[in-house]
């Protein structure tokens, strides 16, 4: 790119920065009594990036009250708002040390940057830096040359903001409620206004856990390093002797997904789903054979014999890892950990789509559609407007198709020049493969 050109370039990026922070401010100053407290407001740490073309995170701040933080907003309505899962008695000290650490919520965010969706091989791209080869789908690496050094665009759809959510709801209906005895209450969902959703518990007990106990409690979520000797699994002699339904906790858990499973399953998916975990045609075959004998096992108070042929314990072992990854949670194992990390605030705007950051109760989670929610306190697209339209140009060598409100959008290709609303040019901004034209 000649010099002139690329000055060109920083001037449409910045111009874009400018209209996307206009757009937000304008947000912050009519919303202001609609941004919610978050409790032990005085105890939190927050933290900003605001509207650079470099940005960077201006973190270490407190704020006394709500007016305080509505007039930051205001006066720099920024692209991103964080605050912290932890309280201390000084937040504002920029020195850990100094902060004076009271205790930490736990946070768990669930995004789908994290784990495969099927949709993803429609919308999500890849380029390889190195050797210029390019694709769809979830990629850490090049296929081609094998070079680490990918650039990808995620994108988001229906599908897998769904699956997020069904993350959500299992590690609040499966795990936090049945054994950790959290009240509904004390629990924090919101949209991350992107890629999926947070959670905040806000538990006494909770808050004095030290990051060792986080990691076991992650463990136990996820049901990473899970022992199946330890919950009942046995070989004695020739026999395999599986878990007794009347344990509690884990295998429990896998018991009563099994049965479901097993009632539930057609031949196909078990096939899918065993051949997945790598077992072979074989035992495959076998155990879709069995299966109703094991169910009968499984159901009976009597016995816990299992014994299918071509399952020892090895087999037994990668059957149950599997059944284990269907069942724990897909959250980020360090977010869960850090007691520093901050979260965004509720009620804030996302720098990446222009979507609120939106607060939701366990019942309102249920039938929330971020991407088409009818209900107009819980959209999150804010800007949402047919009328109020931009003329816009696509940077970027491709872009997926994005649905947004019942109506879709792309996919585009770079160069090409187009009028959209006013909601999918901010998204489009947003997201960085567009500039104002
Ligand atoms: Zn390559
Ligand atoms: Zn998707």
């Amino acid at each position: 790119m000649s010099n002139s050109n690329n000055i060109e370039y920083q001037n449409k990026i910045m111009k874009n920065l400018n209209f996307l922070q206009r757009l937000f401010q304008a947000y912050y100053k009519e919303n202001q009594n609609e941004i919610p407290r978050i409790s032990s407001f005085t105890k939190r740490e927050f933290g900003f990036i605001p509207w650079k073309s470099k940005p960077m995170m201006i973190r270490h701040l407190g704020f006394n009250d709500m007016n305080s933080l509505n007039n930051y907003f205001v006066k720099n309505a920024p692209r991103h708002v964080y605050s912290s899962g932890s309280l201390y008695l000084m937040p504002e000290n920029s020195d850990m040390g100094n902060k004076k650490y009271i205790g930490c919520d736990l946070i768990t965010d669930i995004d789908v940057d994290h784990f495969y969706t099927p949709c993803k091989d429609d919308h999500d791209i890849w380029l390889c830096k190195k050797c210029e080869a390019s694709g769809k789908g979830m990629r850490d690496k090049c296929p081609h040359c094998g070079s680490l050094k990918l650039k990808t665009l995620n994108w988001i759809c229906d599908e897998c903001l769904e699956i997020a959510k069904n993350e959500i709801r299992k590690l609040i209906f499966d795990f936090l409620i049945p054994d950790f005895g959290i009240n509904p209450g004390e629990m924090h969902i919101a949209f991350s206004g992107h890629r999926g959703y947070h959670l905040k518990v806000e538990n006494e007990k909770i808050r004095t856990l030290n990051t060792e106990e986080r990691r076991e409690m992650v463990d136990y979520l996820t049901g990473h390093n899970i022992s199946f000797e330890i919950l009942g699994l046995e070989k004695m002699g020739s026999n395999i002797y599986g878990f007794i339904r009347e344990n509690l906790d884990w295998s429990n858990k896998i018991v009563r997904k099994l049965i479901f499973m097993l009632k539930t399953y057609s031949d196909d998916e078990w096939n899918y789903f065993l051949n997945n975990i790598g077992l072979n045609a074989n035992v495959i075959r076998s155990f879709i054979h069995s299966r109703e004998d094991f169910l009968y096992t499984l159901t009976s108070e009597s016995h816990n014999l299992w014994s299918i042929e071509g399952f020892g314990l090895t087999n037994w072992k990668t059957f149950l890892r599997g059944v284990v990854d269907l069942i724990g949670v897909e959250l980020d194992e360090p977010v869960t950990i850090d007691i520093h990390r901050l979260i965004r605030y509720p009620g804030t705007l996302h720098g990446k789509t222009g979507f609120k950051v939106q607060e939701l109760s366990i019942e309102e989670l249920d039938s929330f559609s971020p991407l088409n929610e009818p209900n107009d306190r819980l959209n999150p697209i804010v800007f949402e407007s047919l009328k109020n339209m931009h003329k816009i140009k696509i940077i970027e060598k491709e872009v997926p198709q994005t649905r947004i409100k019942g109506e879709t959008y792309g996919p585009y290709k770079q160069g090409e020049v187009f009028e959209v609303p006013n909601h999918i040019a901010v998204f489009l901004l947003c997201k960085e493969v567009a500039v104002l034209q």
